[in-house]
């Protein structure tokens, strides 16, 4: 292969993660016009976004009327907020009672996962804001719905925190089964029971319940005040399958370059140990993308591929820590320097995370959140 410096774009870590931050405007408006007059949309960004960069994300949504988010931890709600964003931000996950005071001066929403939970950090005597999880059949967080003693005792007792929100977790609100359904249901049923203890409560408590999928899955039904959507916001969460919207875009895309071609005659073997053996002369593309970055060490052997110039080139041998070869014979005369994309479009051709879930057994939010911090985010913003 020739080095030609005129295509030799590379820098030293040429892979990347592309963020198409007018996709993310698209599909964020396309979810706010899926809720009701006066529905909120509550941006997860969780896991750094969902690996695409809680800051840039947030500042688009911001800059296009979402008021609302929800991260995982307090650190990350901190990083926000240090970052300069405003509006609430949810605490989904644990804190420690003990940071009730950084909660405050953050201005974090915290969840209250269950009564003894709750009075602890009203102990604390911050007057943090906070929205309590109702258990609705997930059985993760949150107070069971039918215990109304309780959630009457946790809202007549806790004297500091200022409770302003109530919701429940969908578990199967994306499978299109006749059993999964009726669950479904019967959880935003039994979320709305206790609507009438709100009602009695002094505390103006805004009553919720669905993620991505009960929002385009189950959007007629009530609660609709406001839904927490992560994955639909990224384009991501087979959509074709069992969402009822088409119409989002894939946010994110994981490209890398061609650093080096070698011709390898038929017999010779690729890689560590040795995963795969040329069954004819075989040119082979170095591409600086491993598992270090997110990619799984077995997506070779499982069939991986990436697209080259639109055409789906086969990832060969086993994945490295930093690299990955590529199959690229039929390739005609492939050149240094030249993009490789593992996630997302390409000359007509895309690759999705649903695609590359399906193939190790997973769903396209492991995918994407596996992927590490090392690839370098790049922030597009193409029309919307
Ligand atoms: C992650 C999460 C969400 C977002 O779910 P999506 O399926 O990505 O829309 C909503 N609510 C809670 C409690 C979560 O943990």
């Amino acid at each position: 292969m020739q080095y030609d410096p005129k295509q030799n774009h590379i820098s030293c870590n040429s892979t990347r993660i592309e963020v198409d931050l007018g996709a993310l405007a698209h599909n964020a408006r396309t979810l706010m016009r899926a809720l009701p007059d006066g529905g909120r949309l509550m941006a997860v960004v969780k896991a750094n976004a969902y690996s695409h960069g809680a800051r840039q994300v947030t500042r688009k949504l911001w800059s296009i009327g979402v008021r609302y988010f929800a991260v995982a931890t307090a650190e990350e709600g901190i990083a926000l907020r240090r970052g300069g964003l405003r509006g609430e931000i949810l605490v989904l996950g644990y804190t420690d009672p003990a940071w009730a005071g950084k909660l405050w001066r953050y201005r974090l929403t915290q969840t209250l996962l269950d009564e003894s939970y709750a009075a602890s950090l009203d102990r604390r005597g911050y007057p943090v804001r906070a929205h309590l999880k109702i258990d609705t059949g997930m059985h993760r967080l949150g107070v069971d719905a039918g215990d109304k003693e309780a959630i009457a005792r946790i809202l007549g007792g806790c004297r500091h925190l200022r409770i302003c929100g109530a919701f429940t977790h969908l578990c199967v609100a994306d499978e299109p089964t006749v059993s999964c359904i009726a669950f479904t249901e019967g959880q935003l049923d039994a979320v709305r029971s206790i609507e009438p203890l709100l009602a009695e409560s002094e505390r103006s408590i805004v009553l919720y319940a669905k993620n991505s999928a009960g929002l385009l899955n189950y959007g007629d039904m009530l609660p609709d005040s406001m839904a927490r959507t992560g994955i639909a916001l990224y384009g991501a969460g087979d959509i074709a399958a069992t969402l009822k919207h088409p119409d989002l875009i894939p946010v994110m895309s994981v490209r890398s370059s061609i650093v080096l071609t070698r011709r390898i005659p038929a017999g010779d073997s690729v890689g560590y140990g040795r995963a795969w053996t040329a069954q004819r002369e075989t040119t082979v593309a170095v591409v600086p993308m491993g598992y270090a970055d997110g990619i799984p060490r077995d997506d070779g052997e499982r069939g991986g591929e990436v697209l080259i110039r639109g055409v789906r080139c086969p990832i060969i041998g086993r994945v490295c820590m930093d690299q990955m070869m590529v199959d690229v014979t039929d390739l005609p005369n492939p050149k240094m320097g030249e993009r490789v994309t593992w996630l997302g479009e390409d000359g007509g051709d895309r690759i999705t995370a649903e695609e590359i879930g399906r193939r190790h057994g997973t769903i396209s939010y492991e995918v994407l959140g596996r992927l590490s911090s090392r690839p370098k985010r790049i922030y597009l913003d193409g029309k919307e």
